[in-house]
């Protein structure tokens, strides 16, 4: 019998790449309190990393799971209904943009660009959400959670159409934490600090702004992934009861900092 916050609990963690994604940092601590996690990859390059990371995992689900492709995401709740019959929590790690749209000057953005962006980085939490609401239902309730970043309010260089979708994407959690919470439904985010990762890779100019916030974050320190799980385990269990449609800055402070 597993023991812990998150004992009995069944998890869906979409967006691991590899062990540096946010994502795998929140899967291994939520799976550390007990969680039964179904892991998705996006496709079968990243099929091998997943299996291997999950092998630490008890009895983990694995499925492949692009979030533009509506039938892999109807499969993967369709096979989470039939092992689990419901579903407790969600994370949602996903977020995508074009290379050339964050290296180019922001008014130069790809009108195809900025719809994959939007499509992949904010859309994908509605898909996702649709499709969840009714296994969380069935469990009385449940707790989505996705991953941002400050460039949404903020103007990060470089960061550019990402900066946009990730606006989008906390409009989201607002509209759908009003839609789902009569329902027991949580949405919220985690604004996290910058921590290098491979969407982080992409972005040009990664290692200054990791070094700015050494310097300037009140705690004087960036993040890491164990920051970023600590916090997303208190939004998705039982401590987070009263908190939806949340926006959580989990940065060392450096949100608070003008000059
Ligand atoms: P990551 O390990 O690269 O994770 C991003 C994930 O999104 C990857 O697994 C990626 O798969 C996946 N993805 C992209 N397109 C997809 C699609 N169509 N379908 C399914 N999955 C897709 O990087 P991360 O930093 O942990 O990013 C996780 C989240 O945290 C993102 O939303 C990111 O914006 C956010 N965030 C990151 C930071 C940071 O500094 N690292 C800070 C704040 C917020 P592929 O590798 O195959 O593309």
């Amino acid at each position: 019998m597993t023991s812990g916050t998150f004992a009995g609990k069944v998890g869906l963690v979409v967006g691991v790449a590899n062990k540096r994604s946010l994502s795998w940092a929140i899967a291994q601590a939520a799976a550390a309190q007990g969680a039964q996690l179904i892991v998705t990859y996006q496709g079968e390059r990243l099929e091998e990393n997943v299996r291997e990371l999950a092998e630490g995992l008890t009895d983990p689900l694995l499925l492949p799971c692009d979030v533009t492709n509506e039938a892999q995401m109807d499969a993967v709740f369709a096979a989470i209904d039939a092992r689990f019959g419901g579903l407790d929590f969600l994370v949602h790690g996903v977020a995508f943009a074009d290379r050339e749209d964050l290296a180019r000057p922001f008014s130069q953005t790809s009108r195809d660009g900025f719809a994959r962006a939007l499509d992949i980085s904010a859309y994908s939490l509605i898909a996702l959400a649709r499709r969840a609401a009714p296994l969380m239902e069935k469990r009385g309730g449940g707790s989505l959670l996705t991953l941002s970043y400050l460039g949404s309010a903020r103007v990060f260089t470089n960061y550019n159409v990402m900066g946009v979708a990730k606006a989008a994407l906390e409009a989201c959690v607002r509209y759908l934490a009003s839609e789902l919470g009569p329902r027991n439904i949580r949405v919220n985010a985690i604004s996290a600090g910058p921590v290098k990762t491979l969407a982080a890779s992409g972005i040009a100019g990664f290692s200054s702004i990791l070094q700015t916030y050494r310097d300037r974050a009140p705690l004087r320190r960036t993040v890491d992934g164990g920051d970023v799980a600590d916090a997303a385990l208190f939004l998705l269990g039982p401590a987070g009861r009263a908190v939806t449609a949340e926006v959580l800055m989990v940065d060392a402070g450096f949100h608070a900092m003008g000059v």
